[in-house]
């Protein structure tokens, strides 16, 4: 959907026979609401989550649905978000979910083959041959690529195939997933509490429920059974047979937990599947091999606390889709994309640890503290974080780290370094109100302060010598209406705070939202500049 958004048609080969048939995903963040706005679908997508979730639910850990809250991880999903994104996190099933992202994807020419898998890849200098197999009727054929994508999950045959390992916690449990219905509605159950993710921790089991906004039904995930929080258990049998509920699993055993999460006896219960899967914690060696890129669960797979699995994917793919836009249509040069691996691979790490200490925390404090990170709070891992590469060029005497961790921050103190994604201000263009986000979409956009007229000169001038898409605005001083072409008002004051800029100072941000580049003030302000700025950052070697 987002290299058709920018342009470029790609083929997906899909080897099930249509989207997800099961919600897995429910929790979308910040970040990712900001990315399917950007598509044009966050309206779409925040009806859906009111038809399926009431809105700014809580993330709570009970006892059992009918028993005592022995806490809350968050009340209220949105509290205090508004300060740093013009949207909101939200949950939405992944089965709901995928046909609008598909539908979008079809609509803006993306050709999509389901029952289709991709048997085998060849890179050469030039290009992929890949072979699809089509699966209803075994015809292969072979089909030629400038480039691959392999979003192939977290089992990826390309990733194995192309013998990229995975390192860091390893298999955590064999867990499953009680697809369920219930005769009555079970929110009276819940005693206020805002429906969201219930954890349940008891002697029996350890695991989330996902209730349906009616209360009649969903999904509870089992991650361990038997009573984990007793040492002598945990330290008796060192193969830790309570990490492995899903072998053997039946229908009756199932029951069991079911009625012991929910804390009702004898409730008339229907389960319709069971679904076995492992949660893992580890992070992909390289997320890219010459023309074949990795994204998703392929390179990073997280256990389910926290909800950042599919999150991740689809920050992945926002960061790729504008680079290999970018050298398919010439205005890049191909070093751009060895950014893909030095940008999101600290962010897998950074996310795969930060999951594993949630489910330490939540879920399996038996395993210890020691080697799991602090937990930081969600904010810092969705808009936090900082790209070290060569797609940004860091402010002189920059004082953030390089040593290969990845930086990160609580947003509000992030002030658009060049790496960091340009943070959230209300604006005025043309007489309505703007996000600072809703500015970009498919061009680089330059920023000026109200000094900065020179600044948004060289910029045009330098894109139209590149050929390369560029906006260029000037924000008012004050509090003013937009006074002119190209000049946005609103609060003028609050945007260079945000974006800590002087009045002659400019703020150049890429076409996924980050800061590329930006400049104290305006001595410097000349076309040449802004060549040498865009033409690095785009890898040209015509600059
Ligand atoms: C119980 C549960 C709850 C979760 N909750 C959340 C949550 O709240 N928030 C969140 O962000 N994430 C959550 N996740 C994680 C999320 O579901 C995954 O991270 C996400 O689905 C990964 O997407 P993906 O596209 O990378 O991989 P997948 O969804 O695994 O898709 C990969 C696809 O590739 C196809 N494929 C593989 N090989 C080939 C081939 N050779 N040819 C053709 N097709 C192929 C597969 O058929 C598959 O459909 C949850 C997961 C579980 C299990």
């Amino acid at each position: 959907m987002l290299l058709a958004h920018h342009g470029v048609q790609p083929l997906v080969v899909e080897r099930h026979s249509g989207t997800a048939i099961h919600p897995r995903a429910g929790h979308f963040n910040l970040r990712t609401l900001e990315i399917l706005r950007s598509a044009g679908l966050e309206d779409t997508v925040r009806r859906r989550s009111r038809e399926q979730y009431p809105p700014d639910g809580g993330i709570s850990n009970v006892e059992s649905l009918a028993g005592r809250e022995i806490g809350v991880f968050f009340a209220d999903l949105n509290a205090g978000v508004d300060e740093f994104s013009p949207t909101i996190r939200l949950f939405v099933n992944q089965d709901a979910l995928e046909p609008i992202l598909r539908a979008r994807a079809e609509e803006l020419g993306a050709q999509l083959r389901y029952g289709t898998e991709c048997t085998a890849l060849e890179q050469d200098d030039d290009g992929v041959f890949a072979e699809l197999t089509d699966l209803a009727t075994g015809a292969r054929s072979w089909v030629r690529a400038r480039y691959v994508v392999a979003a192939d999950g977290n089992r990826s045959p390309v990733r194995n195939r192309l013998g990229i390992g995975m390192r860091s916690h390893g298999v955590l449990s064999n867990s499953i997933t009680i697809y369920f219905r219930a005769e009555r509605d079970l929110t009276p159950l819940l005693a206020g509490r805002n429906q969201g993710v219930h954890y349940v921790t008891n002697p029996v089991l350890r695991g989330f429920f996902r209730l349906d906004r009616g209360g009649n039904g969903g999904f509870l995930v089992v991650n361990l059974v038997g009573d984990t929080a007793r040492p002598e258990i945990v330290a008796a049998y060192p193969e830790a047979p309570w990490a492995n509920v899903a072998e053997g699993i039946t229908k009756e055993r199932a029951l069991e937990l079911l009625r012991a999460a929910i804390g009702v006896p004898g409730m008339p219960l229907v389960i319709h599947d069971i679904a076995t899967w492992q949660a893992v914690a580890d992070v992909a060696e390289r997320f890219a091999d010459r023309r074949v890129f990795l994204a998703g669960d392929a390179v990073h797979v997280v256990p389910p606390n926290g909800g950042f699995g599919g999150n991740t994917g689809m920050h992945d793919a926002h960061n790729l889709a504008w680079k290999l836009a970018a050298v398919v249509n010439g205005t890049a040069g191909p070093g751009l994309l060895a950014t893909y691996d030095a940008e999101r691979r600290p962010v897998g790490e950074f996310t795969v640890e930060q999951a594993y200490s949630r489910y330490v925390g939540r879920v399996a404090p038996y395993l210890g503290t020691e080697g799991a990170q602090p937990v930081v709070d969600d904010l810092y891992l969705e808009l936090g974080y900082r790209y070290d590469s060569t797609a940004i060029i860091a402010d002189p005497g920059d004082p953030w780290p390089t040593d290969g961790k990845l930086p990160h921050r609580h947003p509000r103190d992030l002030r658009a370094q060049p790496g960091s994604r340009a943070p959230h201000v209300f604006l005025n263009r043309d007489g309505a109100r703007v996000s600072t986000l809703d500015l970009f979409d498919k061009n680089f956009v330059l920023l000026a302060g109200p000094l900065g007229a020179a600044w948004q000169e060289a910029a045009q001038a330098a894109a139209g010598r590149l050929g390369v898409g560029l906006d260029a605005y000037q924000v008012a001083g004050g509090d003013e209406e937009a006074p002119g072409d190209g000049i946005l008002g609103g609060d003028g004051n609050r945007f260079r705070s945000a974006y800590q800029m002087a009045p002659d100072g400019a703020v150049l941000v890429r076409p996924d939202g980050f800061v590329a580049w930006r400049s104290a003030d305006g001595s410097r302000a000349t076309t040449e500049v802004m060549t040498a700025v865009l033409s690095r950052v785009l890898h040209r070697e015509d600059g």
